[in-house]
């Protein structure tokens, strides 16, 4: 019988990968999409143990980053998104060691949603309820063509489920809400592509909840009132409805009111989810951990002394890099030199800097100390959280000399 094996390529985490191996490399995947093949195939450029451009041995990459932190008054851990949940919870305990700065990508992506999920401020499902009920979808400012490409394909729009036999020919509509007209808005249809200017998305979400509420609903950017209206009706008559959240609409509203006013009519008049579009495959679990630890799911600043964890604006990765106020950082299975503003990231160059990662990237080429990692899902296993909350067990395909990043930061933490 075929093993199973679960792909860490985004937070889809789809679970029915199979491998094949030859001379311990992963040789051949069958089911995955493109990106999930790229990324059980391992590192293009695998990251090499150095200390200061110096090659070395893990043990000493390892005693030097923990003087690196043990030294910092205010050191950051940031990163993972890539990490088994094993991994965060040993990161969230050396950032309490050593009063650190603790964030990871949610905290300038999916975060607010998240946070709301947790909070129960947003009603969500699960992808296996969307997959079996969900006969309206709407992808707000979400690509998952692109961004998660077996979304549609595994849940949310061509398989048919237990309520939804009919599947994609008749039982469901998928609606495209966006800027541009992406590929996932091709598959949608024109007829249910609703292109909107861009940072216009609250003030369409409120012409909808007008014309929800039967009102005439009215833009400033001269929507056609009538396609609006019909858009409604098409959402009043949904059994079990669905909001894919993507970046492009997180980026464009200031707060989530506008959301929730949009989720509390709808849930008035029919009954609809939430479901975010997180990216790494295991942000979520980040999220999830440090919530449980802290009520908060980002930004927080451990105080050396007390052990207590403070949450605010000002201890996201973004505002202690543009002030300066960190001393020290150490970077897991993350590259804030490529994805955040240059403006913001270059300080990192300017502080000790660790980086742990399986693969080289531009941030572990500025770093003091490079630990190479075992990369998770493929080399070591352990627990992730998908992006609707649900817990998946990963499992080990192939051995490597690597560590795991659970097992490095277990030997910084002890040597601190
Ligand atoms: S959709 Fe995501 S989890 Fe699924 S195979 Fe592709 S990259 Fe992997």
């Amino acid at each position: 019988m075929s093993e199973y094996y679960v792909c860490t390529g985004c937070a889809l985490l789809c679970d029915d990968i199979e491998v094949e191996t030859e001379n311990g490399k992963v040789k051949t995947v069958h089911a995955a999409c493109r990106k999930g093949v790229a990324r059980m195939k391992g590192c293009i450029d695998s990251l090499e143990c150095t200390v200061d451009g110096e090659k070395t041995d893990v043990e000493s990459a390892i005693a030097k980053a923990a003087e690196i932190l043990g030294e910092a008054a205010n050191p950051l851990i940031f990163g993972h998104g890539n990490s088994s949940s094993e991994a965060q919870k040993l990161s969230i305990a050396l950032a309490k060691k050593v009063g650190a700065y603790l964030d990871d990508t949610s905290s300038f992506c999916q975060g607010p949603i998240i946070e709301a999920i947790l909070q129960e401020k947003l009603k969500t499902c699960t992808l296996d309820d969307i997959r079996h009920k969900a006969d309206v979808i709407i992808f707000w400012g979400a690509d998952p063509s692109n961004s998660h490409p077996r979304h549609l394909s595994r849940y949310s729009y061509f398989p048919r489920g237990k309520e939804r036999q009919r599947g994609w020919e008749e039982d469901r509509t998928a609606i495209c809400v966006d800027v541009r007209k992406s590929e996932t808005a091709i598959i949608c249809g024109d007829n249910r592509f609703y292109k909107i200017p861009m940072g216009e998305d609250a003030e369409f979400m409120d012409a909808l909840v007008s014309a929800l509420s039967s009102k005439v609903p009215k833009t400033s950017f001269g929507f056609d009132a009538k396609k609006i209206l019909e858009l409604a009706n098409v959402l009043k008559k949904a059994k079990f409805g669905v909001i894919c959240v993507g970046l492009g609409l997180i980026y464009s509203l200031k707060d989530l009111e506008p959301l929730f006013r949009l989720m509390d009519k709808l849930n008035e008049v029919s009954d609809f989810n939430i479901m975010p579009m997180v990216g790494q495959y295991n942000m979520r679990g980040f999220n999830q951990n440090l919530y449980e630890e802290t009520g908060c799911i980002n930004r927080v600043k451990y105080s050396p002394e007390s052990g207590e964890a403070e949450h605010g604006p000002e201890f996201s990765v973004v505002e202690a890099l543009r002030n300066k106020t960190v001393d020290a950082a150490l970077i897991i299975g993350s590259d804030p030199l490529s994805s955040l503003p240059l403006s913001v990231s270059r300080y990192l160059a300017e502080i000790p800097l660790i980086s742990i990662d399986p693969c080289r990237n531009l941030t572990s080429s500025r770093s003091n100390v490079t630990i190479p990692c075992a990369l998770g899902g493929v080399e070591y296993g352990g627990t992730a959280v998908r992006m609707d909350g649900v817990d998946v067990e990963l499992k080990k395909i192939i051995d490597t000399d690597n560590l795991p990043d659970v097992e490095i930061l277990k030997k910084i933490t002890e040597a601190i």
